[in-house]
């Protein structure tokens, strides 16, 4: 096992990790530090942490941006395992969670509104960007604990079953987040693109506001899954006839593709002033014909994650709609294997890790 130093003047204490100590790495056994608290800081004891396709892109690089090592990781839940001194919100036991982000600049317009993911000064990321207090590395979910400002921590409403809870802290609020921004609603025709950890959470959330669903997967084997999910409709999308009876159709379609795809194919389907709002991250731009815009006067947006006081209602809106992932619990010894997996589009929908087998 290696350990992972950080040089930092603030008091830290080491716990179980798994980290990639470079693009080309597995995941492995490490120890990470972590700060011990400020006065409004919360530590969570980690049960549960999904397994987001970012975290494939970040631990190999495909952003250009990596920090190593990089311990993976941005939806975590956890029982409250100490608090700060100035801490009103939490105490210990609770059942709270932390997603993408854990600091901002609190100052700038998007913070003051409640878009710390658009801060002006660069949020800190959970995992892979710089702790303002220590000037060390952040590091995700995939290991025993993790301290963070009171601010950027959500409580998990009672009944809601944590470990599928995990994944709506990133896949969950960034399907969640444009849906609300674009106003999905009774009476629209809203399109997903491709049935991943994202894809099926935007597929609940859209049937939930009460739009037509068309969910746009690759896989034939995910027709049933998706209407069962909350498709009213599912299309194949390497399938030209299909797509060509919806033509001119959607008022919306969010795309949460991870992989090189056509952007045209799906700008067609939309209607005059139609919005297309991108949310997969794929490592390569992809190619649009101004030819797929001007004609229709349509919209090519994209949307990151969602504040934390909307993060907080997409939790009370998952525990009012009875809204959950859809997961397949791994060991941390299997994440590996897992990004293979996640790869071949071959996880219903999300892994979430069992932090306990940290310890087997
Ligand atoms: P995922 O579980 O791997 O799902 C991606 C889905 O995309 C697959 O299930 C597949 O659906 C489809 N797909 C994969 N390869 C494809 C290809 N070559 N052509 C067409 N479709 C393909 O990934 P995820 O965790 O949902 O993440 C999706 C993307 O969103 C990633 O790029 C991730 O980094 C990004 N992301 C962005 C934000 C944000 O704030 N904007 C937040 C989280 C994640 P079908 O089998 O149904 O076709
Ligand atoms: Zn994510």
């Amino acid at each position: 096992m290696t350990t992972t130093t950080a040089t930092s003047k603030v008091a830290t204490r080491l716990v179980d990790a798994f980290a990639a100590q470079d693009a080309k790495s597995a995941l492995a056994a490490t120890k990470i530090p972590r700060r011990e608290l400020f006065a409004d800081d919360v530590q969570l004891d980690i049960l549960f942490c999904g397994v987001c396709h970012s975290d494939l892109h970040q631990v190999r690089d495909e952003w250009k941006f990596s920090i190593y090592p990089i311990v993976p990781g941005h939806e975590i839940v956890g029982r409250v395992s100490a608090v700060g001194s100035a801490v009103k919100k939490f105490k210990v036991g609770d059942m709270a969670a932390i997603g993408t982000m854990v600091d901002s600049c609190g100052v700038c317009p998007s913070c003051k509104e409640d878009y710390p993911q658009y801060c002006d000064a660069g949020n800190v990321q959970t995992y892979n960007s710089q702790d303002k207090h220590t000037g060390t590395p952040t590091f995700g979910g995939y290991s025993e604990s993790i301290v963070a400002k009171e601010s950027f921590v959500l409580h998990v409403p009672e009944g809601l079953d944590p470990a599928a809870t995990a994944p709506l802290l990133c896949a969950g609020i960034t399907t969640y987040s444009p849906l609300k921004h674009w106003k999905v609603g009774a009476g629209h025709k809203v399109g997903v693109v491709g049935l991943g950890g994202l894809g099926h959470m935007g597929v609940k959330f859209a049937r939930a506001m009460g739009a037509h669903v068309v969910l746009f997967t690759t896989s034939p084997g995910k027709i049933e899954d998706g209407k069962r999910l909350g498709a009213h409709e599912v299309v194949l999308s390497k399938n030209p006839d299909e797509m060509a009876k919806h033509v001119n159709t959607f008022d919306f379609i969010l795309d949460c593709v991870s992989a090189d795809h056509d952007l045209n194919a799906y700008l067609k389907l939309l209607k005059r002033d139609g919005t297309l709002t991108i949310v997969g991250a794929p490592e390569n731009p992809q190619a649009v014909s101004m030819f797929s815009l001007i004609p229709g006067r349509k919209s090519l947006a994209g949307s990151c994650v969602g504040g934390i006081g909307e993060t907080q209602e997409m939790l009370e809106f998952c525990a009012k709609h009875n809204i959950v992932s859809e997961i397949e619990m791994i060991d941390i010894a299997d994440i590996n294997t897992a990004y293979e997996r996640l790869l071949k589009q071959d996880v219903k929908y999300r892994f979430v890790i069992d932090l306990k087998s940290l310890k087997k």
